[in-house]
């Protein structure tokens, strides 16, 4: 499903986190916010979840205007800090809740709890309780959560950080293997990390201050960098 902000400007306070961003990600797209800390990348992503209220701008999901619309009932599948596992529920209940309230049979779910756990490596896990994780292994069990319910909206707000580099490969995997498997999914992923974004995105987008500066495909912004700012960024050791 296609994912559009129009002029959506995000204010905390009189600090402008978020500047008049235009951004569309089409059916299919993936598209990697990439930027120094504090460019307003997490904004840009809450504000499509519905975790912040642009102060101007609308943003529209599947061509239905859901600004006003409350995050659990926008369909969307999100990994960010914020959105942390239900602390009162198991593992695999977590995984579940998205499956329940869409009231899948009980057999699909179980089903596919199993599988989901089984791709993030926390099949053994199930019976735990959040609290009794470390924080990548509650990392990984929120993604299984978010991609359950197979959903055409993905947002994802660093979601590799707390893993270590070989979980971390097989997560971009896992990640290129959603894609090929759910082909309409529109991926907005928030990283600082290029590699990723190089794995994943079919294009980058570059913020500054609270602004959009470039986006294009990752290989033309390699080769052709659009801006000083895009070719000092992506050449330095971020
Ligand atoms: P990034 O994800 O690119 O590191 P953020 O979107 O988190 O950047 O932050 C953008 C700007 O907004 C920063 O100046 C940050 O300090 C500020 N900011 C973000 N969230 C809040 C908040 N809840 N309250 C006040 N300021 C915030
Ligand atoms: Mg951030």
């Amino acid at each position: 499903m296609t994912v559009q902000l129009d002029d959506v400007t995000v204010h905390f306070g009189r600090t402008c986190a978020l500047e008049g961003l235009n951004l569309t990600v089409a059916a299919g797209e993936t598209v990697a916010l990439l930027g120094p800390s504090g460019s307003g990348k997490s904004t840009a992503l809450k504000a499509v979840a519905g975790f912040v209220r642009p102060s101007r701008g609308r943003i529209r999901i599947g061509g239905v205007d859901v600004t006003d619309v409350p995050p659990a009932q926008r369909g969307i599948g999100v990994v960010v800090q914020q959105y942390a596992l239900f602390p009162h529920l198991r593992v695999a209940d977590n995984v579940a809740f998205g499956l329940r309230a869409a009231r899948r049979p009980k057999r699909e779910v179980q089903q596919r709890v199993a599988e989901m756990l089984a791709m993030v490596g926390m099949e053994a896990y199930a019976r735990r309780f959040p609290r009794e994780l470390s924080g990548g292994q509650q990392q990984r069990v929120a993604i299984a959560r978010a991609l359950a319910i197979r959903p055409p909206v993905l947002l994802l707000d660093e979601p590799l950080a707390a893993l270590d580099a070989q979980l971390r490969a097989d997560m971009l995997d896992e990640l290129q293997k959603l894609r090929r498997e759910v082909p309409d999914v529109a991926i907005v992923y928030v990283t600082h990390d290029q590699a990723e974004a190089l794995a994943l995105a079919d294009r980058i987008a570059v913020m500054r201050d609270a602004r959009l500066v470039d986006i294009a495909p990752a290989a033309e912004l390699y080769q052709a960098p659009p801006s000083a700012f895009t070719a000092s960024f992506l050449g330095g050791a971020n």
